[in-house]
């Protein structure tokens, strides 16, 4: 499969925006630098393209960077990278913190209308005043008092930190986004990893996000419907301010199944080793679920499919893994991995002496080329299938023939140690019930020792609610290791290569390591909920 720059999907969903002329829409993803993009983001960004592309107008990528204390240079380059991954190329890339300058112009404006006041309320009863629908002690402050507290804020003294500004919007709307909305904050000690130190105040997303879509060009809005009560906000600004007007048009977050898709809790298992990164495969992250073999192709086929819906879905990750399964199945080439720690040594009667020979490696596309299977009188089946084989029963060795099971040692503990085989090659493959993976060894073409990896859900609740605490629930143990061996062609592989092992399922070869076994990871195909081991 490539996993390149794949082309966008045109698919149609006969959802219109409204007011929307061919030629003019702008729409916009806007990231905030805080963390890897995740298959939430991805719907954002796929939709914005989408509708950019669907009528002829321009995708603006908008890094969100408001609050320093969060974001950094290397989440905003690897989103970079990630959005190049996904095919989704941005006609403009713009930062919020190019309009910082703007913002504070906009901010004095706002104060000498009259429209905002300087607010020194601690936090906590900030918190519990605008619950209650009650007014700051400070909601009457002048002009002229607010502007020498906002100096304050902007020189980021010891006095100037205790203070923020608040929008003077309503104290007791029954939309409590309106009650009086923080937009402006003192952030002094931060460096901003754009501004660097030259900025001690920052506005909150609520107040930049209307001011730079206005600013911008930006038609059409897309948001996630949870910030539905903050539209009557957004068109407050644009009122006060006298900026042109934004069509504000919300979607439904996608949510999956027993997983977070938030980048503060995700920061979180980081933080505590939780999981080995960013990418790590049971991360819902672009970078994890490619690791764990997701295409791209697949991951655009399911959003567009699943479309903007005002829903708020909580999808299951079978659909998208079933997807991306009917992707890589006819591609990738086919080795042969055995499972077992006591796998069987088995010698067959009659069987010529030791050879190589060039196979297909997928049976059905042969563009895929050759692999060299080597055959010996000496061969190892897994120990389950040796223990299910009878005396004399006739079974086929795949890709080879059939055998007769002549006889079995088995131990104490009742495991097969060895098995005598009489070889049947001009036998009917289609008489006998097994199909049976095998391997040789030999000297030249060597059995390599291999690792399959595969996981389970980072959390043991299909959908957490609002006050389920997700720390605990979180999964003990989600990573299995099994050690293997597998046919030397596998030495031809490189990091990120997809392949099947016969029997057995898709893997992914995981970055290389210096020493030690090459770590193959299972990529889900849709028919199991979550990993066995
Ligand atoms: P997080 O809580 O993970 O930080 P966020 O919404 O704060 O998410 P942003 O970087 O601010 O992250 O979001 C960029 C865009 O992605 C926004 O338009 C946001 O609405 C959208 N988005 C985030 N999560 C989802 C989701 N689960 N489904 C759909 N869109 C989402
Ligand atoms: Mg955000
Ligand atoms: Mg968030």
């Amino acid at each position: 499969a490539t996993a390149g720059n794949a082309p966008m999907q045109s698919k149609s969903f006969d959802v219109f925006l409204p007011s929307a002329k061919d030629g003019e829409v702008v729409t916009r993803f806007p990231p905030e630098p805080s963390g890897y993009l995740h298959l939430g983001h991805t719907k954002a960004a796929i939709l914005n393209q989408y509708f950019a592309r669907q009528y002829h107008g321009r995708l603006i990528i908008r890094f969100d960077d408001t609050n320093p204390s969060k974001e950094k240079a290397e989440y905003q380059d690897a989103i970079i990278e990630d959005l190049a991954l996904l095919g989704i190329k941005a006609d403009q890339q713009t930062f919020t913190s190019d309009y910082f300058d703007v913002l504070y112009q906009m901010v004095i404006k706002l104060v000498k209308q009259g429209d905002a006041y300087a607010d020194d309320t601690p936090q906590e009863d900030m918190r519990a005043q605008r619950m209650d629908g009650l007014p700051s002690a400070r909601r009457d402050l002048s002009v002229e008092d607010t502007l020498a507290r906002f100096a304050e804020m902007c020189t980021g003294s010891e006095e100037g930190r205790k203070w923020c500004l608040r929008a003077r919007m309503s104290v007791d709307d029954p939309n409590k986004a309106m009650r009086d909305p923080v937009i402006y904050r003192c952030n002094a000690d931060t460096v901003h990893h754009r501004t660097g130190t030259q900025w001690k105040v920052y506005p909150t997303y609520d107040f930049a996000c209307p001011v730079v879509d206005s600013l911008e060009g930006v038609t059409h809005a897309l948001r996630t419907n949870e910030y539905r009560d903050r539209n009557p906000q957004f068109a407050w600004f644009i009122e006060k301010l006298k900026l042109r007007n934004v069509e504000i048009w919300d979607f439904g977050r996608m949510n999956f199944q027993y997983t977070l898709l938030s980048k503060r809790k995700l920061t979180w298992f980081v933080d505590q080793g939780k999981v080995t990164g960013w990418d790590d495969p049971r991360f819902p992250t672009v970078r994890g679920i490619r690791r764990r073999g997701m295409t791209i192709e697949a991951l655009q086929q399911f959003i567009l499919a699943t479309g903007p819906s005002q829903q708020i879905i909580n999808m299951e990750w079978d659909q998208i893994w079933t997807l991306n399964k009917r992707i890589i199945d006819p591609v990738v080439p086919r080795f042969t991995a055995i499972v077992s720690a006591d796998k069987v040594k088995c010698t067959i009667a009659g069987a010529p002496p030791a050879h190589e020979k060039a196979v297909p490696k997928h049976k059905k596309n042969l563009d895929i080329g050759n692999k060299t299977t080597v055959y010996d009188p000496v061969i190892y089946v897994e120990q389950e299938d040796a223990q299910s084989f009878a005396i004399d029963e006739e079974v086929t060795m795949m890709d080879w023939g059939n055998i007769y099971v002549r006889s079995k040692e088995v131990d104490q503990a009742g495991k097969v140690t060895s098995i005598e085989m009489e070889a049947n090659f001009d036998g009917d493959f289609k008489k006998t019930k097994k199909k049976v993976h095998w391997l040789a060894d030999s000297s030249s073409r060597p059995l390599i020792p291999v690792e399959l990896l595969d996981f389970d859900y980072l959390i043991t609740k299909p959908k957490l609610e609002e006050d389920d605490k997700f720390e605990d629930y979180v999964t003990p143990v989600s990573e299995f290791k099994v050690d293997a061996v597998a046919d030397a062609n596998i030495s031809e592989l490189k990091e990120g290569d997809k392949i099947q092992f016969e029997r057995n399922g898709y893997y992914i070869l995981d970055k290389i390591p210096s020493s030690g076994p090459r770590k193959f990871i299972k990529i889900p195909d849709g028919k199991v909920e979550g990993a066995k081991s």
